[in-house]
């Protein structure tokens, strides 16, 4: 497990661009925290860096939005279970393909319809009202493979912990 920290949406932002850098065609991300977590907001940064002119929002009531980057952009936000069924009736598994990367919000629900490999990103709230923690989770070969780039494009998102007092 993987942790960063942000103090603000922008740096959430630039937490979603630095994981777009590392990200491929056919990667799956799979975010969970509370409403006001900040998923949608590090969407939004991993969007703009993969070239995504649209504003990218919370595509709650049409559950699935997709967007056009250098890679597309498939936004899903699951936000209540019983939308598990209208999600795999959209055929997730036809989603994920060479083209593009797809990042599911509220993705605990879904687990058990997800490929083997996934990233796993878990928002919690910090002590400050701005602080934001994210524990990630490289899920699959496919990412373990590349859990030292993601280590290095993290480490700007250190938080205190990862700073020396000297
Ligand atoms: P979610 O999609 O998880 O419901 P959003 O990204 O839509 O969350 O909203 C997050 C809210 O929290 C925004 O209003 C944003 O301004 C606020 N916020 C405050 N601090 C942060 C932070 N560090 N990261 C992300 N959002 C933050
Ligand atoms: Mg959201």
């Amino acid at each position: 497990m993987m942790r960063a920290m942000t103090r603000s949406v922008d740096e959430t932002r630039g937490l979603g661009a630095a994981i777009a850098e590392i990200t491929q065609p056919n990667d799956v991300l799979l975010l969970t925290g509370d409403l006001g977590a900040g998923k949608t907001s590090l969407v939004q940064g991993l969007g703009s860096a993969l070239g995504v002119g649209d504003r990218i929002t919370s595509p709650s009531f049409t559950l699935a939005r997709e967007y056009q980057g250098r890679l597309k952009l498939n936004h899903l936000d699951v936000y209540r279970l019983e939308q598990m069924d209208e999600v795999i009736d959209l055929g997730l598994p036809e989603l994920i393909d060479e083209e593009s990367v797809t990042v599911i919000e509220w993705g605990d629900a879904i687990v058990s319809a997800l490929p083997p490999d996934y990233l796993e990103i878990r928002i919690l709230l910090g002590e400050g009202d701005d602080d934001r923690i994210f524990e990630i989770n490289l899920v699959g070969p496919r990412w373990s493979a590349r859990s030292r780039v993601l280590q290095v494009a993290l480490e700007t998102f250190a938080g205190d912990d990862g700073e020396s007092p000297c």
